[in-house]
């Protein structure tokens, strides 16, 4: 086989969302896969549509999944088109470039130029309104909406402001071979000549999209299905240049678990709110690989490194049909995560959300409570709410749930006041002091040891669920949980 050489080619026109990634990550492990090379190449020729902000979110989303692009825009080709960037390390250069699209303006209208040369593609002159009227007439009368041709013939001369049109061939035979989905064919186009050159002498994407793939020498161009329906003008356009086109790989769009097509209303869907809802890049990465691949039977519960996707991936293994993206597995991969990472690891992780939250513990505080958190960390959003508890000066207690049909506010509070007795005598204010002297409170009250606990949990960390009971009477010490145990029987 020839190198594989495989492109993510996104617009700038807002934030990457997470169906755009999964294009990008698909042909990110196909090029791995065969040793070959990625390349990042900015679509920018719609010039209107244009954020402030996109092409540095889209490096940002690479780098923080780890995706390595061999080629790709440099910062020089970035400046000219008033993009300061952070372009990390991990963006090579190729030599292929520009590869920003609104800079290889020259290069389009020298194919362009050949097209018009060998009768494919023509000039024309239509005024607007002459175009809506011909629209309206078509519709009124139930044709095919289009342009009608007037300019083919008409040798519209290059100095008149004009836009180029490819000549659509009569009833073009047009069979795809997808990467993915097998054979597409076509019975008509629904195209009439369609613009490849706008007036401002921008290309549209079909033809910026052939030359580059050509000039680039992709072998597969991986892409969305919702260009599916223009791939019959590429291939019309490759034939017409007599080059040979990619091997086309579009992939099936994402559904939310309703079955609707994925977007906001079932949760965020950009790449980086999952970074910000404390989620890790390698489950992300892991889960949207797997939104319609299969690693093979076993795999479900292992999280693979980007390199083990990488040996395993192919294209035949990716579902043609769509795949569902359930955010609940979602966060259950993030768990099986996080519980993955070494302690140390998961500590450097979990601080940004910490401090972000002004939640301070000492390392000793730490170890003894984070390995309990990490074990029941589904996002890391979830730690520091966790935490709040042992750090608040301003602690609110859930009162009502200390009592049961078992325990009363009478029995509580004198549960409560042998339990700070018990406490405030202990000399080494531990796990291995505090637990035993709570137990042998049993027997002394005649209860039962679980009924001695949610009382003083409730005191003092406030509610039900929090970090385990006695490493956290360890974590806020002796003076606090004294203190908050008298606070407590004030409140019953
Ligand atoms: N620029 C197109 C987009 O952002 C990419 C289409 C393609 O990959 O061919 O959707």
């Amino acid at each position: 086989m020839t190198t594989v050489r495989t492109r993510f080619a996104p617009s700038p026109t807002g934030m990457l969302h997470i169906g755009g990634f999964r294009s990008a990550l698909y042909a990110w492990l196909l090029a791995r896969h065969h040793g070959g090379e990625f390349l990042l190449r900015i679509e920018d020729t719609d010039r209107e549509r244009k954020v402030e902000g996109a092409i540095q979110g889209i490096l940002d989303c690479f780098e923080w999944f780890g995706l390595d692009i061999d080629e790709g825009p440099t910062k020089e080709e970035l400046a000219q088109i008033d993009e300061d960037v952070t372009l990390s390390s991990t963006v090579g250069q190729g030599d292929f470039g520009p590869y920003i699209q609104s800079l290889r303006l020259k290069r389009y209208q020298e194919v362009c130029s050949q097209l018009i040369e060998s009768g494919h593609a023509y000039r024309c002159d239509c005024a607007p309104e002459m175009l809506d009227q011909e629209r309206e007439a078509q519709k009124a009368a139930k044709q095919q909406v289009g342009y009608g041709g007037r300019c083919r013939d008409r040798n519209v001369s290059a100095d008149t402001p004009h836009v180029v049109r490819f000549k659509m061939p009569e009833n073009p035979e047009l069979v795809l071979q997808d990467g993915i989905r097998g054979e597409i064919t076509w019975e008509s186009i629904p195209l009439k000549d369609p613009i490849i050159v706008k007036s401002d002498g921008f290309p549209t994407y079909h033809l910026a999209v052939v030359v580059d793939d050509y000039d680039m020498k992709i072998s597969h161009a991986m892409r969305g299905e919702e260009w599916i329906p223009s791939t019959p003008l590429h291939l019309l356009l490759y034939n017409a240049l007599g080059w040979e086109p990619p091997i086309y790989c579009h992939l099936p769009v994402v559904l939310g678990t309703d079955g609707k097509k994925l977007s906001k209303r079932h949760g965020s869907t950009a790449w980086d709110s999952f970074k910000d809802q404390g989620y890790l890049p390698e489950a992300v990465v892991n889960f949207v690989a797997r939104i319609g691949w299969s690693p093979g039977d076993g795999c479900d519960e292992e999280i693979f490194s980007l390199k083990e996707m990488a040996e395993r991936f192919s294209l035949e293994k990716v579902n043609p049909s769509s795949g569902v993206f359930d955010y609940d597995k979602l966060q259950w991969m993030n768990g099986l995560a996080i519980r993955a990472l070494s302690f140390e690891e998961f500590t450097k992780r979990v601080n940004p959300f910490l401090e972000k939250e002004g939640i301070k513990l000492s390392p000793e505080q730490w170890a003894l409570i984070g390995p309990h958190i990490q074990e029941r960390t589904k996002v890391l959003t979830e730690v520091a709410p966790q935490l709040e508890c042992l750090v608040t000066d301003s602690l609110e207690r859930e009162i009502d749930q200390m009592l049961s049909k078992k325990v009363d506010a009478e029995l509580a509070k004198k549960i409560l006041t042998s339990e700070k007795e018990a406490l405030s005598v202990l000399e080494t204010f531990d796990v291995e002091h505090i637990e035993p002297a709570v137990k042998a409170l049993a027997q002394t009250l005649e209860v039962k040891a679980g009924a001695l606990f949610l009382p003083l949990r409730i005191a003092t960390l406030g509610k039900k669920a929090t970090p385990p009971l006695f490493e956290s009477l360890q974590v806020i010490g002796k003076e606090v949980t004294v203190k908050r145990i008298e606070d407590a029987i004030l409140e019953l």
